[in-house]
């Protein structure tokens, strides 16, 4: 593959300062691929990163952000015979040191050397350059091939459907018969709905406030989607579980209401896994927690080689992550595509920047 010298790239410049420039064209490492990215999806972790930098962040001018990409193999490093030139693939973003404690043990997204590049540590789009790029460098350990029906624009969901993964395997894995309650039909939340269902949870509920939002997943596997604004949470999951509540609560809004009413209506035993979470210090009700048995758990990133197993659900058609994605632009309008994105204009979901457009 004849490779250009330079590239366009979304650098991070400034406090919510976005520009596209042209850089040099990265070339791979002994354990390396070059991937041509030609699908990258903006996430609610770019916003914030690109408002107040996240630790281990590189300055300003030089980091190019982007997490959730797909592309194709378009050099490889001199080590590597895991993949070929021209191959389809996506993308997880965290690439563990490998030395640690953590890594050792296989949780590599909590590695002990988070940002510390010259232990090994990578997150592309966090501590290292991201695929918002025309061409990206990932570790090989952090790439995996994708099937030729998926398309590029799908396989950019695939860290999303890993985050998700990742977080069923986190509470114990095994959901089959089991009363699943979704909290916020975001793209991790319709995400979990399909994942529980494909799992065989016994029964789906999805909770939510914007009804454009509830009506996409009605076509996506819950069986039963609630608007929290006309019924009472709490109700109506004692009233379909015959008082007993809930044996997972997902939590993916990020809203105090939603992380009270996942307390309350868990059972006893039950699990509460925080996909999203409030941002700011929260009263929770210990004793509820305690008394009952029950447990939170929390996932940072896309651990445990999960986008693997979220490759898997794409290539077999257990999920369908398409219904959302709303909006593409070329990289050029990366502004117009994170407005799209944060504002939630005509019903943004997931808003995908294309590198080569
Ligand atoms: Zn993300
Ligand atoms: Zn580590």
């Amino acid at each position: 593959m004849n490779l250009p010298e330079k590239m366009k790239a979304v650098v991070l410049m400034g406090p919510d300062h976005l520009e596209v420039k042209e850089v040099t064209v990265p070339k791979p490492g002994p354990i390396d691929v070059l991937i041509k990215v030609e699908s990258c999806a903006l996430c609610g972790t770019d916003s914030s990163l690109i408002h107040s930098p996240l630790p281990g962040q590189p300055p300003y001018g030089e980091h190019i952000i982007g997490h959730e990409y797909a592309g194709t193999v378009a050099a490889l490093g001199e080590t590597v015979d895991e993949f070929e030139i021209g191959d389809r693939v996506t993308v997880e973003a965290h690439n563990g040191c490998g030395r640690c404690r953590n890594c050792r043990l296989g949780n590599y997204t909590a590695c002990l050397n988070y940002g510390n590049q010259k232990k090994g540590h990578r997150a592309n789009g966090f501590t290292t350059p991201g695929g918002n790029a025309q061409y990206v460098i990932n570790h090989i350990n952090t790439v995996h091939k994708i099937a030729d029906h998926v398309s590029m624009d799908e396989a950019s969901l695939a860290t999303n459907l890993g985050c998700v993964l990742y977080g069923f395997e986190t509470v114990g894995g095994f959901i089959a018969g089991q009363t699943v309650v979704v909290f916020g039909p975001g793209p991790l939340g319709l995400s979990a709905v399909q994942a529980a269902r494909a799992m065989g949870a016994g029964k789906v509920i999805l909770m939510g406030t914007r009804d454009s939002r509830l009506k996409i997943a009605e076509n996506l596997g819950a069986d039963l989607i609630v608007n929290v604004k006309e019924n009472d949470p709490y109700e109506v999951i004692m009233d379909e579980t015959n008082g007993l509540g809930c044996d997972y609560a997902i939590e993916s809004s990020g809203s105090e209401a939603a992380l009270g009413a996942s307390i309350k209506a868990t059972k006893r035993m039950g699990k509460i896994l925080l996909l999203g979470f409030p941002h700011v210090p929260f009263p929770a009700d210990f004793e509820e927690l305690a008394l009952n048995n029950k447990h939170i758990y929390t996932v940072r990133g896309e651990g445990w080689a999960n986008v693997g197993r979220a490759v898997s659900f794409l290539d077999r058609g257990l999920v369908d992550l398409k219904p959302m994605i709303t909006h593409t632009f070329p990289i050029n309008e990366i502004d117009t595509a994170f407005e799209t994105f944060n504002k939630r204009i005509d019903g943004a979901i997931k808003v995908i920047s294309k590198p080569q457009e």
